[in-house]
């Protein structure tokens, strides 16, 4: 057993390493080789040196080097050493975390980086939670929260009765409302179409001044971090609007949220911790690996309500809601534990200058490419900037000699009904010098 742990572990080292250096996506014979393994069924056992061999040598070369400086496509973090390590040793525990009994040190370590995460987004001290796969999740998690709560103040127990029969939701999103809280809410029985949409305004954000007058239960969806400029709702305006008409606030907060880890981007956020429950990603912009999500919710009640399981082996004896009581999984990995050696690592100051670091990088790609003259499509105020090279055309070609340059990646996209590249800037390990390459590389393929 020790050799195949130290074998993996030697492995794992040397593919960091190649990681950093070698062009960002596979080459194409390396995809190619990935077919060797489609092999039927083994009917015999094989050493477990010779399975760790194929994985690694066929298996590592045919991913893409995301965890490098140079990865900007979607919104993907990288993963901080420590986390990693502390991923390894937590897997090698192999915890089931779905309640204290089953593992108080699980438990001891995902409550503490609950509270330290509480704290460094300045969410309600009261709030209740719990980690999840991803913010798909954590919006499911918390708009089953609103959902329980909007119908219960008019006397309807959705968790019991369902939905048929139950009094009408109004639910608001905006016209930028992401893809995955679209999803949940077609999951959660309140229709991926039978939504109020919101105009926004040039950057993404929902035009509070637009929001309809609300009456009856009411459930409003608001973003920290359009997908395409970084862009955050006006929170504190959309509180004061429909607070009062007992509509229930959401924020998708899936890297946006983190703005509030920085004394120079918390503005962004401002009035976000007015609402009542929150999605947001620990592997995206705290850079643990996957999967790791969060859901938070203000009123634990609400989210434990929805989420409760009872059977007579579960019973526990402390009164807080366990995990399997705050979300659809029951046994789960201990993913809280990635997430406290990150933040114990980073401190309060470390995860403020990750934040500001990536932000910073965006700004310098946003210069770099307008000096140049490429038009900068968004105001880059956290760490995403979306570009336009010319017609759809010319930018669909310069993004496509970019990606098959290899000395960074980044995505297309649409933006105003435009074609776009999107830079995502969310790594710890993305440094000056991987941006000024990586600016290079994009200037060298816009070359007409
Ligand atoms: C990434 C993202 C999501 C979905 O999060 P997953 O972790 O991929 O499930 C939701 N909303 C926004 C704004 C995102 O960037």
């Amino acid at each position: 057993m020790d050799s195949i742990y130290d074998d993996a572990a030697r492995r794992a080292v040397r593919y960091a390493r190649a990681a950093s250096a070698r062009a960002v996506l596979p080459t194409a014979e390396h995809v190619a080789a990935l077919a060797a393994l489609d092999v039927p069924l083994p009917e015999r056992p094989t050493a477990d040196s010779e399975v760790l061999r194929q994985l690694d040598e066929i298996g590592s070369l045919a991913t893409v080097a995301s965890t490098g400086g140079r990865y900007f496509g979607y919104v993907v973090g990288g993963s901080l050493p420590v986390a990693t390590a502390a991923h390894w040793l937590a897997t090698a525990w192999d915890q089931n975390a779905p309640n204290r009994a089953a593992s108080p040190a699980a438990a001891t370590f995902e409550s503490i980086a609950l509270r330290w995460i509480v704290d460094l987004l300045g969410l309600p001290n009261e709030s209740v939670g719990a980690f999840v796969s991803g913010s798909s999740l954590g919006n499911l998690c918390g708009l089953a929260a609103a959902r329980h709560a909007v119908l219960a103040r008019v006397g309807w127990d959705v968790e019991s009765q369902g939905l048929f029969g139950a009094p009408p939701v109004t639910i608001v999103v905006s016209d930028e409302v992401h893809a995955s809280v679209i999803k949940a809410l077609g999951v959660l029985g309140l229709g991926r179409e039978r939504l109020h949409r919101v105009p926004t305004d040039a950057q993404g954000r929902l035009r509070a001044d637009r929001l309809p007058r609300l009456e009856g239960p009411a459930i409003v969806c608001t973003q920290a971090g359009n997908v395409n400029s970084g862009a955050c709702d006006p929170f504190a305006a959309v509180c004061d609007r429909v607070h009062l008409h007992g509509a229930w606030v959401h924020v998708d907060g899936a890297f946006g949220l983190w703005a509030k880890a920085s004394s120079r981007h918390r503005a962004l956020c401002d009035g976000v911790e007015r609402a009542d429950s929150w999605a947001t990603d620990a592997h995206k912009w705290l850079n643990v690996p996957y999967d790791s999500g969060l859901v938070f919710v203000k009123d634990s009640r609400a989210l434990r309500a929805a989420m409760s399981l009872s059977a007579p082996y579960l019973a526990e004896p402390d009164a807080a809601p366990s995990p399997a009581e705050l979300t659809p999984e029951l046994s789960r990995r201990a993913r809280g534990v990635d997430a406290w050696a990150a933040i114990a690592s980073l401190g309060r100051i470390g995860v403020a200058d990750l934040v500001d670091r990536c932000c910073r990088h965006a700004r310098r790609f946003a210069d770099g490419l307008s000096e140049a003259g490429c038009r900068v499509l968004n105001d880059v105020e956290l760490n995403q900037v979306v570009v336009s090279f010319g017609s759809e055309e010319d930018t669909e070609r310069v993004v496509d000699a970019i990606q098959r340059d290899g000395t960074c990646w980044c995505g297309l996209t649409r933006w105003h009904g435009e074609v776009a590249m999107r830079i995502s800037v969310c790594s710890w390990a993305t440094s000056d010098d991987d941006v000024e390459r990586s600016l290079a590389a994009m200037l060298r393929c816009a070359r007409p």
